[in-house]
């Protein structure tokens, strides 16, 4: 979850940690930490307690640390409460080794046990400082100290990537790797490891994603790469596309609304390397076009709101291809036994391609002989280096935790797989396959349109924003947009908020609805319009306020009943969602602006989840 950087370097290290955690600070934020070994072997160490400003501003109040090697954190606390003392970097009790860690050591409570007994005191309440005592420990018997890395990498368990400063050799940096992602820099002036290639787009853009089990020793002039025996490997190294700007607010008051403006170019820049002469071509999957005419059955593994992007494909596959399609949680996936095999094909959707739950998923599906597809956002990745297809969404760096460009470019990903796969198993008929493709084609347009509108969604956000519980319910795919519209508003306004099918309110939930209740009722899936007004009038007669979001066409239908509309352009229904889900995002935006609420990092959460 956290995020790490470090440099070995030419030049003073503080600062290139600070702008690397900067960039790194949507992963995990509760707090930051660096520590510098100067050439002498002085190791030096500042960590605060919240956000990276807290950091900055104690740095100024003291003499600068001064080192070319230099290690940095963000923390999302898992074991001990977000505290000075707790944050990371952790020093052994000698004062000799610095460790920064992203993960769970499982069996620390073992090693700490053992450690204590053995007269080393603990100073902090996480798992991570069992790895700096421990390594110290080892250094002190071996006198070696990779043997003693790789000792502590052969004691613990758990995830970690974790870089390693040690004062008696201040010219280097260590790093280690097992489920958590780390990559490694290559710059001009000096080498770099990273959480996340956005930490590293100022510096360089080539890279080599670290592998598990792998061990890097990093010099400013050099970079060794080792495998778990110490065998010395020769890594591919990767240049990456994304520019340093498309990092960047580029004016914008928000990365969330920045990220939501793009969205017309991400979904373009998703679609349009994959339309031929009005053809979808998914070249990724070409050579096994013949596997997917054996495929029985289809899950979409995911967590948060790319699970919704899972039950919007559940929806567009089955109505598509006729096959069952289920949409799974990750997180409970692995746990329940699914029914998998060789004919099972699992779709694994992620954004950053290292959600921990999504990938231990996709382990579970290929030990029981299912291929697996991955929709994935960062190239290189964990979970598109270890699926059997990957297609990537196009929609460059996504910094806003709640995600946006990366949600809609998924979902058309989605879809334009299900045309594909309906073209190759002859499932679709020709003229409904050419309105789909054009369609398609037309969305960015769609979506421009959309957001001109943005004074609307600002307007109802004025009006709404005291509400503490709003419902949003919906039908088929309106129930997945639902599930995603509600998401986006808790996740950064903290406002209680529930999604329903909505011929399920009745069955229990309906208790809650009481004059003034805002309801979010999404009535854009034309075929089930009907049916929804039914639903909007069963909750306005028991007094609920509806905002609704309609097409041109559906508008109509649930005027009368509606304190607000949103309409938009009305597309084929399998693309409606695409268009349907910008208004609520931008609503969700409008109303955190409107309670002061910290959008881009909203409390408790981060950006890609990497514990489990
Ligand atoms: N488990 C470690 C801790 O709680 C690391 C958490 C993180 O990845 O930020 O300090």
């Amino acid at each position: 979850m956290c995020g790490i950087i470090g440099v070995a370097g030419n030049t003073e290290a503080v600062s290139v940690l600070l702008d690397g955690l900067e960039r790194l600070e949507y992963r995990g934020y509760d707090s930051a930490g660096v520590a510098v070994v100067s050439p002498d072997g002085n190791l030096q160490v500042k960590k605060c307690k919240g956000r990276l400003s807290v950091l900055r501003e104690a740095l100024s109040r003291q003499e600068p640390l001064s080192g070319t090697i230099g290690i940095g954190h963000t923390r999302w606390a898992t074991h001990g409460e977000p505290s000075d003392v707790n944050a990371h970097p952790h020093v052994g009790q000698n004062g000799k080794i610095a460790v920064v860690h992203n993960g769970i050591i499982e069996n620390y409570l073992e090693i700490k046990q053992s450690l204590i007994r053995k007269g080393i005191s603990f100073v902090s309440d996480t798992d991570t400082e069992v790895i700096v005592q421990l390594l110290e420990y080892y250094y002190g018997k071996k006198s070696d100290l990779m043997d003693a890395v790789y000792a502590v990498l052969n004691r613990i368990k758990g995830a970690y990537a974790m870089g390693i400063l040690c004062s008696d050799f201040p010219g280097q940096m260590i790093a280690a790797k097992k489920d958590a992602p780390l990559l490694i820099g290559y710059g001009t002036d000096g080498n770099y490891i990273a959480s996340d290639v956005t930490a590293l787009l100022a510096h360089t853009k080539t890279v080599t994603y670290m592998e598990d089990d792998e061990v890097a020793v990093m010099t400013p002039d050099q970079v060794q790469i080792f495998d778990r025996d110490g065998c010395l490997l020769e890594k591919e190294k990767q240049l990456i596309a994304w520019d340093i700007s498309a990092a960047e607010k580029g004016g914008y008051a928000h990365f969330m609304l920045k990220e939501i403006m793009e969205q017309p170019e991400a979904v373009w820049k998703t679609i349009s390397p994959r339309l031929a002469n009005g053809e979808i071509v998914l070249e990724e999957l070409a050579e096994d076009a013949d596997f997917m005419r054996g495929i029985s059955r289809i899950y979409l593994v995911a967590c948060g709101s790319a699970y919704h992007v899972g039950v919007v494909g559940k929806y567009v596959l089955e109505k598509l291809l006729h096959i069952p399609a289920e949409a799974c949680l990750a997180s409970e996936f692995r746990y329940s036994e699914p029914v998998l095999g060789e004919s099972s094909l699992v779709i694994v959707i992620s954004q950053s391609g290292e959600t921990l739950d999504s990938m231990a998923a996709l382990r579970e599906a290929k030990r029981k002989g299912s291929r697996v597809l991955s929709i994935v956002n960062v190239m290189g990745s964990s979970i598109a280096r270890e699926s059997d297809y990957v297609l990537y969404t196009w929609a460059g760096p996504e910094i806003a935790v709640a995600t946006t460009k990366a949600y809609t470019t998924q979902m058309v990903l989605l879809l334009m797989l299900g045309l594909w796969m309906a073209r190759q198993l002859n499932r679709i008929q020709e003229g409904e396959y050419r309105k789909l493709v054009g369609g398609l084609e037309q969305l960015p347009e769609k979506i421009k349109k959309v957001l001109g509108n943005l004074d609307l969604y600002q307007k109802a956000a004025s009006r709404y924003f005291n509400h503490n519980s709003v419902f949003y319910i919906g039908r088929n795919l309106d129930y997945a947009l639902g599930l995603e519209g509600s998401l986006k508003l808790k996740e950064i306004s903290y406002i209680h908020s529930e999604s329903y099918a909505a011929g399920e309110l009745k069955h229990g939930t309906i208790s809650l609805i009481e004059p003034g209740t805002l309801v979010v009722a999404l009535a854009s899936y034309e075929p089930l319009a009907e049916k929804m007004l039914s639903n909007i009038v069963e909750v306005t007669s028991r007094g609920a306020e509806v905002l609704a979001v309609a097409t041109e066409k559906t508008e109509g239908l649930v005027n009368s009943q509606a304190a607000e509309v949103f309409v938009i352009p009305a597309v084929h229904p399998l693309l409606q969602p695409v268009l349907g889900v910008i208004p609520l995002q931008l609503f969700a935006y409008y109303i955190a602006l409107n309670r002061g609420c910290d959008i881009d990092k909203p409390r408790n959460l981060a950006k890609s989840v990497t514990v489990e």
